[in-house]
């Protein structure tokens, strides 16, 4: 229909540019396509939570009769409010790293100091399941960045760590300096022993909404938003995320991100201040 059109408008101009102009299209169609998905997956997963807060809320006034009820409904009130909380918090996350504006506020950020914000982060679930959170190799490094933005970056990689590992099992999150003719790199690596992600998944879950089991992703109060945050804020930084799978067995995120120059390194031995 309308590449039709096109085609024989500017035909006269040449076939590279009719396929040009066609596939201009075909981009813009799925852009736009995107776009409706996105808006559509918001709109759904509002309405779940707010559903249930209505039927909960109803449900509290028949029982008013019966206050241990009356505690039930509300705790899953409570719930279903932290999850409403969570969604809105992260879209607005993604809408601040997913716009292709300078990155703004960088600043020189310790690594160290972001691997104890996401351990502190995800302390509670841990130690309820009593996964061990282990770290190393972070000392002395440096990012160059905004805070906030990998703050939330290696704080949902540590969180899905935990969130899908069963109990009792290790959690490392690794970093090493890699060096690079454009500027040396950190390396940050969340390894876990959990239930790993298929071939045929692993590209999907930078994808905004994808989950390989949205049960399983809900009942630990996932969003579906933690990765295409993750992948955002490692392009933003001029950065990379990865991730090495098998199923069954564990995953290994890596993210690799500019290392903030130090004034002056002498020699490749310990760092000094940074
Ligand atoms: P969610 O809020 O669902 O965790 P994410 O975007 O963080 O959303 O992750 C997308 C999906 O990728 C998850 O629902 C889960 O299926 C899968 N996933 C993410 N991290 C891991 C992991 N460490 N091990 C196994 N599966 C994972």
């Amino acid at each position: 229909g309308e590449a039709l059109a096109v085609s024989a408008r500017v035909a006269p101009l040449g076939s590279r540019l009719v396929l040009l102009l066609v596939e201009d299209l075909t981009e813009a169609r799925r852009i736009e396509a995107v776009r409706r998905d996105f808006v559509a997956n918001v709109s759904h997963e509002l309405k779940t939570p707010v559903g249930a807060l209505s039927l909960l809320s109803e449900a509290v006034m028949d029982a008013a009769e019966d206050p241990e009820a009356v505690i039930r409904f509300a705790g899953r009130m409570q719930i279903e409010a932290t999850r409403l909380t969570n969604l809105v918090q992260e879209l607005i996350d993604l809408s601040r790293v997913q716009n292709d504006d300078p990155l703004e506020d960088a600043e020189r950020v310790r690594v160290d100091e972001l691997v104890a914000e996401a351990i502190d982060r995800c302390r509670h679930a841990a130690s309820t399941k009593q996964i061990t959170i282990a770290a190393g190799g972070i000392d002395g490094l440096t990012l160059w960045g905004n805070r906030g933005q990998l703050a939330a970056a290696l704080g949902n990689l540590v969180e899905n760590a935990v969130n899908y590992s069963p109990s009792r099992t290790r959690v490392g999150i690794a970093a090493r300096r890699i060096t690079a003719p454009g500027g040396d790199l950190v390396e940050i690596a969340v390894t876990d022993q959990g239930i790993g992600i298929s071939e045929k998944d692993r590209d999907r879950v930078f994808e905004r909404f994808y989950r390989v089991d949205p049960a399983r992703s809900r009942a630990t109060g996932g969003t579906g938003l933690g990765l295409a945050i993750v992948k955002h804020v490692a392009a933003s930084h001029g950065g990379e995320v990865a991730v090495w799978s098998s199923e069954g067995q564990g995953s290994t995120f890596t993210l690799r991100l500019p290392e903030a120059a130090t004034s002056r390194r002498d020699g490749r031995g310990r760092d000094g201040e940074v």
